[in-house]
C-alpha cells in the first residue's frame, strides 16, 4: 500500500458571519446573513441561525428573505475577512509548512509524522481549534484522515466546531451510510442519475458493478466508485512551488495487456515531461504508481544521479519501474500514474561542470554553449 498520510482539513464555520461577530459581539445569536442587498444580490454566508429556515450560500437574497423574513443582512467587510484569513493561515503554518489553501477559510494540512512535535493528531487539532478561538474569536471544524477527500467530508460532517478522525482503513465504512451527494463532485444531476439506478448511499455506489455504472455515467464512473470507497491519493498542492508533478489514469477495465500498459506509461510520462518543462524545472527522481485490481496500491521511485527534463528519460525510467513491479506481481492493473519529484532549478552552466546535471535532450546544445564560453576542451562527454 501507499505510505500512510495524515491530512487535516480545517474549515472555519460560517466564516463571514463569524468574522462580523468577532468584531461586534452584539451580532452573536442574531439571524445574520452576509451578502448582496441589491435586486440580484446573493447570499455569501448564512449564519447557523438562518440555516433552519433553509437559507444557504449562493441563494438569491430575495429568496433568503422570503424564507427568513426577520433576518439581518450585512453587505460584508472584505478587508476584515482578508485580515482574518491571513492570520488563520499563519496559525496553520505554525504546525507545518505543508498547507494547501483552498479558499479564504479552508485549507488542507499534511500532518504526516508530526506527532513527535505536537503529540497525537487529535491533540494538535484541538490546539489549532483553540488558537483560532482565542486569537481570532472564530470556530473551526477539523477532519483528520489519510486523504484530502475523506478529511474534507469528515470536517463538513461535524460542523460547527467539530473534530473527527477517520482511522486508516475505516474510510469505506465511514462513508457507506452517507447519501451520494456528500461526495465532492456528485451534484444534483449525478445524484439523480444514480438514484434511478437505485444508488442512494456511498456504500451502494462503492458496491455497484462498474459496467452498468459506466453505461449510465460515462468513464467518470470508475473513479466515482473508488472515491465512494474513500480512495484518494491526490497530493496536496503546496503554496509556491510544486514539489512534484504527476499524472495518472484509471482504466475502463483492469488489464494485464503489457503493450497497453507501456503505451499508457509513455503517454503519462510525456504529459508530465511537458508540465515539468513548462514549470522550468528539472527532476531528480521519477515515480510510478500502480494499483492492482484488488486495490493494492504501490508507488515506486527511482532517484537518478543526474536531473532530467526530457520525455525519453522519464519514459525509460518509468518503464523500468513498471517492469520491476510487474516482475514481482503480474496481476490485472487498475490504475497507472507517472510522476517526477525532487524538482530542481535547471543547472547553471558552471554547476553542470561539477555535478553533471544534464538532460539527454538538451545535452548537445548545453555542451555547445559551454564550449563557446570556455573553449573547445573544457568538457567532453563522459562515460554516462
Ligand atoms: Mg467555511
Amino acid at each position: 500500500m501507499a505510505a500512510e498520510r495524515t491530512i487535516f482539513h480545517v474549515d472555519i464555520d460560517a466564516f463571514f458571519a463569524a468574522a462580523e461577530r468577532s468584531v461586534d459581539p452584539d451580532l452573536i445569536g442574531k439571524r445574520l446573513i452576509i451578502g448582496g442587498t441589491g435586486g440580484r444580490g446573493v447570499v455569501a454566508c448564512a449564519s447557523y441561525e438562518v440555516r433552519p429556515f433553509g437559507v444557504r450560500s449562493a441563494m438569491p437574497m430575495s429568496r433568503a428573505l422570503r424564507l427568513c423574513p426577520g433576518a439581518l443582512v450585512m453587505r460584508g467587510n472584505f478587508d476584515l475577512y482578508r485580515k482574518l484569513s491571513r492570520e488563520f493561515m499563519a496559525i496553520l503554518r505554525d504546525y507545518t509548512p505543508d498547507v494547501q489553501v483552498m479558499s479564504v477559510d479552508e485549507a488542507y494540512m499534511d500532518m504526516t509524522g508530526t506527532e513527535g512535535l505536537y503529540g497525537p493528531h487529535e491533540k494538535a487539532a484541538a490546539d489549532i481549534k483553540d488558537r483560532v478561538r482565542r486569537e481570532l474569536k472564530l470556530t473551526a471544524s477539523i477532519g483528520i484522515a489519510g486523504s484530502r477527500l475523506v478529511s474534507k467530508i469528515a470536517s463538513d460532517e461535524r460542523k460547527p466546531d467539530g473534530l473527527f478522525t477517520v482511522p486508516p482503513g475505516g474510510e469505506a465504512d465511514y462513508l457507506a451510510p452517507m447519501p451520494v451527494r456528500k461526495l465532492p463532485g456528485i451534484g444534483p444531476r449525478a445524484a439523480e442519475k444514480l438514484g434511478r439506478l437505485g444508488v442512494r448511499t456511498l456504500g451502494q455506489l462503492a458496491a455497484f458493478p462498474e459496467g452498468p455504472l459506466r453505461r449510465e455515467m460515462g468513464n467518470h464512473a470508475v473513479r466515482l466508485i473508488d472515491r465512494a470507497k474513500g480512495i484518494d491519493d491526490s497530493e496536496l498542492t503546496l503554496d509556491g512551488e510544486a514539489k512534484s508533478i504527476s499524472s495518472e489514469t484509471t482504466f475502463h477495465e483492469d488489464t494485464t495487456d503489457r503493450a497497453f500498459l507501456e503505451k499508457t506509461i509513455a503517454g503519462l510520462a510525456e504529459k508530465v515531461g511537458r508540465r515539468l518543462r513548462r514549470a522550468g524545472k528539472h527532476a531528480r527522481s521519477v515515480s510510478l504508481k500502480l494499483r492492482y485490481d484488488d486495490f493494492t496500491t504501490l508507488t515506486r521511485h527511482n532517484t537518478l544521479p543526474v536531473s532530467i527534463d526530457g520525455d525519453a528519460r522519464i519514459v525509460e525510467v518509468a518503464m523500468g519501474l513498471l517492469d520491476a513491479t510487474l516482475r514481482q506481481r503480474n496481476a490485472p492493473v487498475r490504475l497507472l500514474g507517472v510522476g517526477v519529484e525532487n524538482l530542481t532549478e535547471p543547472a547553471s552552466q558552471l554547476s553542470m561542470l561539477d555535478t553533471a546535471v544534464v538532460d539527454d535532450s538538451a545535452l548537445s546544445s548545453t555542451l555547445d554553449r559551454i564550449r563557446d564560453r570556455f573553449g573547445e576542451d573544457s568538457v567532453s562527454r563522459g562515460p554516462g
